[in-house]
Formats: C-alpha cells, structure tokens, sequence
C-alpha cells in the first residue's frame, strides 16, 4: 500500500508565524479523530485541512490549526501541520496539575492528531439560521473505504517512524481529561488497534518465500543439452537438483520442476501436462543460452532455487453501513456467491456470516482463478 500524502503547510492560515515552533517533549502516540462535519443534506463527510484550519485560526482565535494530518473523504491525506508542532487536538484544563498530565498538555505535547473529515455517528443535528435544530440524514455515517486505507496506511507509517506500538494509537475519547464521543461511536478505536496488529502480523511478508525442497525433489529440464548445459551448470552445481533430458517421462516423477529454455524445446502444454501429473511448482527459464545463464547465476548469487513465486498479498477493505458479505463479494469479486471466501478468510473476526459491522476491516483474498 503506497503512501500518497499531499503537503500543504505551507498554505494553512498563519503558517509564517508559528513555522518554526517545536513541540516540548517527543512524539509518543497517535490520536484519531473526527472533525465533526457532515454535508446537511445527504450527511457525507465535509471540510479539508484548509476548512478546518480557517476556522481554528480565525473563528477560534488559535495560532494554528488542530491537527498534524487531515483526511477528508476522498482519502487524500493532506499533511497540515509539521510533525514537530504540538497540534491543539487534546488540551484540558488542570491549573494545579492534579492529573499529572502535564497541566493537561500531555496529549498536545506527545500524541500527533489525525482528523478524518466526517461525523461518525448517528443522530447528527445542526442548527439552521433560525437558530432550529435540524437532522443530518445517516447515510453516511462511517469513515468511507478510502479514508479508512489511508488512515491505516499513515498510523503504519508514524508508528514505524516515531516507534509507537499499536496501545498508544487511541481515539481522542480515550484520552483522559477529555470529555468527547471524538471520533464517534462509530469508530472503534479497539478494532482500529486490532487491526493494526493484523497488519504488525502480516507484515513485513517474506517478498519472495522459497519452498523447501528436499534432495530428489527437484529437476532441471534440459531437453536442448547441447546448447544449454554450460549455461545451466553453476546452478545445478550448486542447487544439485537431479537433471533430466527426456521431457516426457518426467511426469508425476518430481514436485519441482525448472525447465531451460523456450517453448521450441519444451512446449506450454508439456508444462501444463507436468502439473497436471502433481508437480506443485513448474517454472521455465526462457530466453537464448546466455539469457538463461544471466537469470540463473542471478539465482545462485541470491541463493535462491526459483524465481518469485510468492502469492498475491490479500487486499483489505472497511465495511461499510449496508454491506454485506454478499454486497461485499458482488463488488470485489463481482459475483455474490463467492462471500464464502471472504468469510472463511476473516474467520479470525467474524463468528457468524452475518455479524460484519461498519469499520471492520476484512482480508480480501485474490478472486479465485
Ligand atoms: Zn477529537
């Protein structure tokens, strides 16, 4: 997942007098929030760094805005204020210092902000000019998919660079002293952390895994010997699999399979006729001798026995109100009836088909072939 953060505090409001501040202390945690502002008549999220930063600095008087990093509904996550500038997310009042949190500038001090544009919750009202309370209708109620990738990308991101594990990713709620539903009932930051720590799990993932190959259980094809045997011999010195030359009768003989050469030597459908008899990885070096020399030696050198054969890495995707594991496999998949897929892959944290909830967030598998 690639990291795509526009830059833009150099264009938030007052940003030449407060540029060169710097936090009073190090960076020890994240806090999520919500901004609170959803589009009066269909209720989606709202606002952008620049909104919300406007309205801190000239509606609410602040040197600069409240956050480090914003990410509106489009997902596009907007880099608002330096990391090294205490953001005003989570101050509270404590003259005596009786919560020994600082003066109740521990959060500001230690945590970085990150707004998601939205009200994530139900029951939004807003005051009309006649001063009436009026609904916000629900349809959108949830971060959307994109700003729950990106926000999950950026924690990732500032846990491995500030070195933060996954307990001090909070919601703003969550952090004493302040009285908030920020960033709404309808984030969890539980599940949040739990899903960081599926990711801590899952990744890195091995780039290029090998499988473990046992003596006799691997062959070189070489049905072109004469031209190919000097490119190939270094690595059959050095991996020592068994060779063959006779293409055919090497069917249901071995699990591992590499054979040299183009398909004028040894034909697709050969190939196909070898998996087909139970071998588990078939694998073709093409090109002329010196070619195949070059992609073999690389092998050697890496001291690796075959190319890339790692499996495609699951996508993840955040469920949304209305989803179902059914909606969810029409989209993906584009076919219903594959959901089972998707439910034996979150069996971790589904216990029931139908308990998905807005926000969790599910392993995609590769559709199947
Ligand atoms: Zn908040």
């Amino acid at each position: 997942m690639a990291l795509d953060i526009t830059d833009v505090r150099a264009q938030m409001p007052n940003y030449e007098n407060y540029k060169d501040w710097q936090r009073s202390g190090e960076v020890l945690g994240i806090a999520v929030h919500h901004s609170a502002t959803a589009d009066r008549t269909t209720g989606a999220p709202t606002g952008n760094a620049l909104s919300f930063f406007t309205y801190h600095v000239n509606g609410q008087g602040w040197s600069h805005g409240g956050y480090n990093y914003v990410i509106p509904g489009s997902g596009q996550i907007e880099y608002a204020l330096d990391e090294k500038i205490s953001a005003y997310h989570a101050g509270f009042r404590d003259t005596d210092n009786s919560e020994g949190l600082e003066y109740g500038q521990y959060w500001n001090n230690h945590y970085l902000a990150i707004c998601m544009a939205g009200w994530f919750s139900d029951n939004r009202t807003y005051q009309d000019a006649n001063g009436q309370t009026r609904q916000i209708p629900n349809q959108y109620t949830t971060p959307t998919s994109a700003q729950m990738e990106s926000l999950l990308n950026l924690i990732q991101h500032l846990r491995q660079k500030y070195n933060i594990p996954v307990e001090n990713v909070r919601g703003h709620r969550e952090l004493r002293g302040n009285g908030t539903t920020c960033p709404g009932y309808n984030v969890d930051p539980a599940q949040l952390r739990a899903t960081l720590k599926t990711l801590d799990e899952t990744k890195p993932p091995d780039p290029d895994p090998q499988p473990e190959v046992k003596p006799g259980e691997h062959v070189v094809l070489l049905p072109d010997a004469d031209r190919y045997f000097d490119a190939a011999a270094t690595y059959i010195w050095h991996f020592q699999p068994d060779v063959s030359f006779a293409i055919d009768q090497a069917a249901g003989r071995w699990k591992y399979v590499t054979a040299i050469g183009d398909a004028s030597g040894i034909s697709d459908a050969q190939l196909e006729r070898l998996r087909t008899a139970g071998a588990l990885l078939v694998q073709r070096i093409p090109g002329d001798p010196d070619s195949v020399r070059g992609a073999l030696d690389q092998l050697v050198d890496a001291d690796r026995r075959f190319l890339d054969v790692s499996e495609p890495q699951p996508q993840m995707y955040t469920v949304q109100s209305g989803d179902t594991l059914y909606s969810i496999a029409r989209q993906v998949y584009g076919q219903a009836s594959l959901w089972n897929i998707i439910y034996e892959a979150n069996r971790d944290i589904l216990s029931n088909p139908s308990q998905i909830k807005p926000g969790q967030v599910l392993k995609i598998p590769p559709k199947p072939a």
